[in-house]
């Protein structure tokens, strides 16, 4: 693995900046027009700082040519084009690329690059932290959380494509192709700025990520699952990890507020499932606790009917937790009884490993350094 430390240069605020000057990452199409207006400038100048923004990712007025000298200068004046601040980029001998990123609070979260043969996948985090206490996850056990604002969110995929240098690149050889909102968090805790970072990612005129490349992965928000589908329509998955209230209720402990009858039906009625759209369910292989045949079984029963295909994931051990990893044998045997009922279950592969950036790990690494930092300031 390769790591640069990065000094962060100046924080600047999510939304309001040093200077009280407006970031304009994260303003909605319409949120920008408003504020161009206001500015007593025709509607179409904000089309052209949008695709400047998110054609181009001019990070500054400066550059941005056809728009006359005077009007930049006043943008300036009360905007700024803000990025969060790198920390940190690691990357892994699998090739797997980490962003510890700054927000102005200096509160940080991580978002991770995963490229593949046919696809670049970024995993994207919702929130600092996060509030759910899956019992098998690393993230739960970080004391701080708060919602990242739509500009935070829209800001990993800008600081990512700035890194792969794939500005202005035709869709056709983008590296970054995917996104999952699979990172720190849960996106449907922090629904409306989730909802408007992903509009901004998915218009035709900027970013123009298709909601066929988006996942969105939930532990189960029942209500928000239904509102995502009718207004975003990305792909869903859902971290089922339980086939049994009464485990899942100990595992993934939201399923007391939404038990798997309706969660299930709210994955039911998404819109749009075919062959061709499934909705991912995903798996966490955990050593005698949710890995027997007979679980295996009871979960092709329970998804029955839903256009699905199941990712089945090897627990990440992490120091302390209280679970280890289905035997390589249980993990087979798993994935072959549902093969057998006609679902595709591929087991993935951990991907940086090495760098930490694999599932429920995020910040955890960071973390802890700056915990021994903290003790060893103590003891001296
Ligand atoms: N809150 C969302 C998204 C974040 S977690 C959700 O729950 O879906 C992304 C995926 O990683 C989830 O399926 C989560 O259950 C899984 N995960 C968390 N910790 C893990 C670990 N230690 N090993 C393997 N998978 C883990």
């Amino acid at each position: 693995m390769t790591e640069t430390a990065v000094t962060p240069k100046i924080e600047l605020p999510p939304t309001l900046l040093a200077g009280g000057r407006a970031n304009l990452i994260g303003l909605s199409r319409s949120e920008l027009a408003e504020e161009i207006v206001k500015l007593g400038e025709k509607p179409f100048r904000a089309r052209q700082l949008w695709q400047w923004l998110y054609v181009r990712g001019a990070t500054s007025f400066d550059t941005m040519t056809d728009i006359a000298k005077p009007l930049r200068a006043r943008l300036a004046e009360r905007f700024a084009v803000a990025r969060p601040a790198i920390t940190r980029h690691q990357q892994s001998i699998d090739g797997t690329e980490k962003w510890l990123l700054r927000f102005t609070d200096g509160q940080e979260a991580e978002c991770v690059f995963i490229p593949e043969e046919d696809r670049g996948t970024l995993c994207v985090s919702a929130q600092v932290g996060c509030t759910l206490s899956c019992t098998f996850c690393h993230t739960g056990t970080q004391r701080l959380v708060r919602n990242l604002e739509a500009g935070e969110i829209v800001g990993q995929i800008l600081v990512a494509r700035d890194a792969l240098g794939e500005w202005a690149t035709p869709e056709g050889n983008r590296r970054l192709t995917n996104i999952v909102m699979m990172g720190m968090g849960e996106p449907l805790f922090n629904y409306e700025n989730v909802a408007q970072a992903l509009k901004i990612v998915m218009d035709p005129e900027g970013i123009a990520v298709s909601r066929r490349k988006i996942t969105l992965s939930t532990a189960g928000v029942a209500p928000r699952i239904r509102q995502c589908g009718a207004e975003l329509r990305v792909m869903l998955a859902v971290s089922l990890h339980a086939v049994n209230d009464e485990l899942r209720n100990r595992i993934v402990p939201l399923n007391r507020k939404y038990p798997l009858a309706e969660l299930l039906a709210a994955c039911r009625e998404y819109p749009g499932l075919s062959n061709a759209r499934r909705i991912t369910f995903e798996y966490v292989m955990l050593k005698d606790v949710n890995d027997s045949p007979m679980d295996a079984r009871a979960l092709v029963k329970l998804i029955q009917g839903i256009p699905a295909k199941i990712n089945l994931i090897p627990f990440n051990p992490w120091p302390g937790a209280p679970y280890e990893c289905s035997s390589p044998e249980a993990i087979a045997a798993f994935a072959a009884v549902l093969m057998k009922a006609g679902y595709i279950a591929p087991v993935r592969e951990p991907r940086g490993r090495d760098i930490m950036a694999a599932c429920g790990q995020l910040k955890s690494a960071s973390e802890r350094e700056r915990k021994s930092r903290r003790d060893a300031v103590a003891v001296a």
